[in-house]
């Protein structure tokens, strides 16, 4: 029992040892994706190279249409087609250990008329195919509803199986480490993009910068090094918090990249967990990073509720110092080496930040949509230098603060 939640774990982490690392390879592969729109209705099919279950429901808030499939290997994002009729955007990739999903976005109100498998025939591999037709906004509504009433019941069964661990609702007393533990969390991955550039994805960015920083804190040898996930699959936020808090982790940096509308607006900055927005850009930015779960459609209703809130009430003062203390000590390095936004440190409700017990910060690392961002977020000596910085305000970090950390 308890093996196999370690498996799970590590299955959920990617950090199956070499040979072990294909138990979740896809062997099946998405080979195209295709559109077509007439008279009301809109259609989309998957060539994938074998048959595969799958299982099809309706989202709200933005309205959705969700394709949940077993792993399989996806196209790059490149061969996504053009959106025709009743879709504005598709976004596809690996969303559990042993899932992938598809998401359809919708830019007016449309239900899944039909949706099947056909066996290979004049050329064609399997197919899925999945018909829309023009609804009301009340007839989508009351789909979404039963979709869920559906999906609730699903759950229910014993015999189905859930990937996501629960969340670590106890942690002892911290024992003695002789090292510090330090999480690096690549922000989204697999079915969530994240924010996106001219023509690179947040999700790449933030886990080749992650891997890099984990690299260079390892070789000073002085530090536990775990990444929230090492290739590209999504994870729950509060799955993040969790891994940090089961690691009984000193520190957690959440890596990301942001957007914005105005291309002009560049540079690094950092933020720690608060109520109260510092700024309203702040407060956008922390509601925009948020929505990653929404975005999915992962479903909060399937997990127990949650524990930070209470926690977090508690005021851990404590680990909020301690956040602002590495903040601090980030901003002063990565001055004079790198562009910064100005007021660099700032203050906003990041669920990603809430464990109550660990140094949580946020970093976006520039903005995609700048083209001189986007270039050194693209360039592995730029990233090496930035990661320097950070290992050197990880190395202060753990020295100034070694009094404080003791009474913990
Ligand atoms: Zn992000």
């Amino acid at each position: 029992m308890r093996l196999t939640m370690v498996f799970r774990w590590f299955l959920l982490l990617g950090l199956m040892p070499g040979g072990l690392g294909t138990v979740s390879a896809a062997d099946m592969r998405v080979q195209n994706i295709r559109l077509g729109a007439s008279d009301g209705a809109t259609r989309l099919v998957l060539e994938i190279s074998g048959r595969a279950d799958f299982n099809v429901f309706s989202l709200d808030t933005p309205r959705r249409i969700v394709v949940d499939l077993p792993s399989l290997d996806w196209p790059d994002v490149s061969a996504s087609p053009e959106p025709v009729g009743h879709i504005s955007g598709l976004r596809f990739g690996q969303f559990t250990a042993t899932q992938s999903r598809l998401v359809v976005d919708l830019n007016a109100p449309a239900i899944v008329w039909r949706s099947f498998m056909l066996d290979p025939a004049s050329g064609f591999p399997h197919r899925l195919v999945v018909d829309l037709k023009t609804s009301s906004a009340e007839n989508f509504a009351k789909q979404v509803a039963a979709d869920r009433m559906a999906k609730r019941a699903k759950s229910l069964t014993p015999s189905s199986p859930s990937v996501i661990s629960p969340p670590v609702i106890s942690q002892g007393p911290r024992e003695p480490n002789p090292k510090p533990v330090i999480v690096i969390d690549a922000g989204h991955g697999g079915v969530d993009p994240g924010a996106t550039g001219r023509k690179t994805l947040e999700k790449q960015v933030t886990l080749a910068f992650s891997k890099e920083l984990a690299q260079q804190l390892r070789k000073t040898g002085k530090y536990d090094v775990y990444l929230t996930r090492s290739r590209d699959i999504y994870i729950p936020l509060r799955q993040r918090v969790n891994i940090a808090r089961k690691h009984k982790a000193d520190l957690f940096i959440s890596i990301h990249a942001d957007a914005i509308k105005r291309k002009n607006i560049r540079g690094m900055s950092i933020y720690t967990l608060s109520e109260t927005a510092s700024d309203k850009e702040a407060e956008a930015l922390a509601r925009k990073e948020n929505r990653s779960d929404i975005i999915v459609g992962f479903d909060f209703d399937d997990h127990p509720p949650e524990i930070a809130n209470t926690l977090i009430d508690l005021s851990q003062r404590l680990t909020k110092n301690l956040s602002v203390e590495f903040a601090n000590l980030v901003v002063k390095n990565a001055r004079g080496t790198t562009r910064l936004l100005e007021r660099t440190h700032r203050f906003a409700g990041f669920r990603v930040l809430k464990a109550p017990d660990v140094p949580s910060v946020l970093i976006e690392l520039g903005f995609l949509t700048n083209r001189s961002d986007e270039k050194q977020l693209l360039s592995a000596s730029w990233r090496r230098k930035i990661a320097k910085s950070l290992v050197k305000s990880v190395n202060g970090f753990f020295s100034s603060s070694q009094q404080v950390r003791m009474t913990q």
